[in-house]
């Protein structure tokens, strides 16, 4: 997968990309550079999964992402319990709207939050924890525009 530091601006698929808005990247790990580690809480770890369900995720690619640190991906996963089967986590994309700017992540994401200690931004963390959530009228609208587009 494609390396982006945290908080860049978004380019991946760019040329699709229906925004003028901030899009910024985050989690877009690699294993040739350095990630900050660190703990975060159950909350924001059960949060940032919902974010990864199936039908909250855009940007859809063919094919799955594996993990470059661990070979693994969540697919059939057991260890995610029966919502294993909806999030597909290694195949697209997570937005996650903040206060100045609407985040890209992959949805390995959370497979890095969780398994390899990878701690995001603050401002991501927190936009998880209290921006709009998924299913919500605000995020609903942000991941309507990809599909008109
Ligand atoms: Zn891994």
């Amino acid at each position: 997968m494609t390396y982006y530091k945290d908080l860049s601006p978004y380019e991946y698929f760019r040329d699709y990309e229906p925004f003028g808005l901030n899009l910024i990247n985050v989690g877009w790990l690699s294993k040739s550079e350095p990630f900050p580690e660190g703990e975060t809480s159950q909350e924001f770890k059960a949060k940032l999964f919902e974010f990864c369900l199936d039908e909250y995720v855009v940007q859809i690619t063919r094919g799955f992402h594996t993990c470059e640190f661990c070979g693994g991906s969540h697919q059939g996963n057991p260890q995610y319990g029966e919502a294993h089967d909806l999030a597909r986590l290694g195949n697209g994309e997570i937005r996650v709207i903040g206060q100045s700017a609407l985040y890209a992540a992959p949805t390995l994401i959370h497979h890095y939050v969780v398994d390899h200690r990878y701690n995001p931004p603050e401002e991501f963390i927190k936009a998880v924890l209290s921006g709009p959530p998924p299913g919500s009228r605000e995020h609903e609208n942000v991941l309507n525009k990809y599909k008109l587009a």
